[in-house]
């Protein structure tokens, strides 16, 4: 009979996010594959777990996956871990798994920590529809190409973003979705400097010039408003501004939130509120 593939999430950061699950499946495994063996080997010895490690990573997934495949058939026990966070998700693991779901092999994925679905929930957008994008390319092209595909989306959409692409990514975002687009910048998440920083694209680009991004982020960007609520009138949406100021919000922020609502800018708005 085959042995199972477990997909055991490991910290994004704190090492208390750990389960007591994770740590019983890495104990029982009869091997670990990991994404780098030294990054898992000190989680190991934090863990005070000694197990058999092979590697398994981009580069080598093919001619590894094939070896702890025919291990799987023969019966063995397998934990997959990547570096940190969920394996599978924007890490090796996909092929792996594809490749036992059609060899038969039975494949269990542990709950645990993962940055798209922590940075969502802490972000304060819609959480109701989402659409995962991970990393954008490298290319400026790709990456415009990719934005672009996503001008019309109203869904909340989840970035991943290293730090010396985040102010370029930010400016292509701007020019495509408009500099008034709500973001949640989610830095270093469970970590000792954890940083939510819920802003717009435009603020989020001055930020970046003021304070170089540093660490990992997640980002968390608004959807665009829907279709319907774009035939909104002006005098409509300047009279749900009006409103939203006799509550109480300031002239900026209640610009800002018909804005959001309505799919006006919100310089359009503020302007023709002071008529
Ligand atoms: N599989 C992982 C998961 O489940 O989250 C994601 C791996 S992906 C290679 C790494 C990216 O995840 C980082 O570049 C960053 O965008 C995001 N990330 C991981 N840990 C993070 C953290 N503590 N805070 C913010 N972003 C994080």
């Amino acid at each position: 009979m085959a042995g199972t593939l477990y997909l055991v999430p490991t910290p994004i950061g704190n090492l208390g996010d750990i389960s007591q699950r994770c740590r019983d499946t890495l104990a029982l495994a009869d091997f670990i594959a990991a994404e780098d063996t030294r990054v898992s080997l000190k989680l190991l010895n934090h863990l005070g777990i000694k197990k058999p490690l092979v590697s398994y990573y981009e580069h080598n997934q093919a001619e590894s996956g094939e070896k702890i495949l025919r291990r799987l058939l023969a019966g063995e026990t397998c934990a997959l871990v990547s570096d940190a966070g969920s394996p599978a998700i924007s890490d090796p693991g996909e092929a792996l798994v594809a490749q036992c779901a059609e060899a038969g092999v039975p494949v269990c994925a542990i709950p645990g920590p993962c940055a798209v679905i922590t940075a969502l929930g802490v972000s304060g957008l819609p959480t109701g529809r989402f659409t995962f994008e991970g990393f954008l390319s490298t290319n400026r092209k790709s990456r415009r190409e990719h934005l672009d595909s996503l001008r019309d989306e109203v869904r909340t959409m989840v970035f991943y973003e290293a730090p010396h692409k985040l102010s370029a990514t930010l400016e292509d975002m701007a020019a495509v979705f408009g500099g008034d687009r709500r973001i949640s910048l989610c830095r270093e998440l469970t970590k000792l400097h954890e940083e939510i920083f819920r802003t717009t694209l435009a603020e989020a680009i001055a930020h970046c010039e003021v304070v170089p991004p540093r660490g990992e982020y997640v980002l968390v960007v608004a959807g665009a408003a829907p279709k319907a609520a774009q035939s909104v009138t002006l005098e409509e949406a300047l009279e749900l501004m009006q409103t939203l100021m006799d509550r109480g919000l300031s002239r900026k922020d209640a610009a800002r939130e018909a804005a959001a609502q309505t799919g006006f800018s919100k310089n359009t708005l503020y302007a023709a509120s002071m008529e």
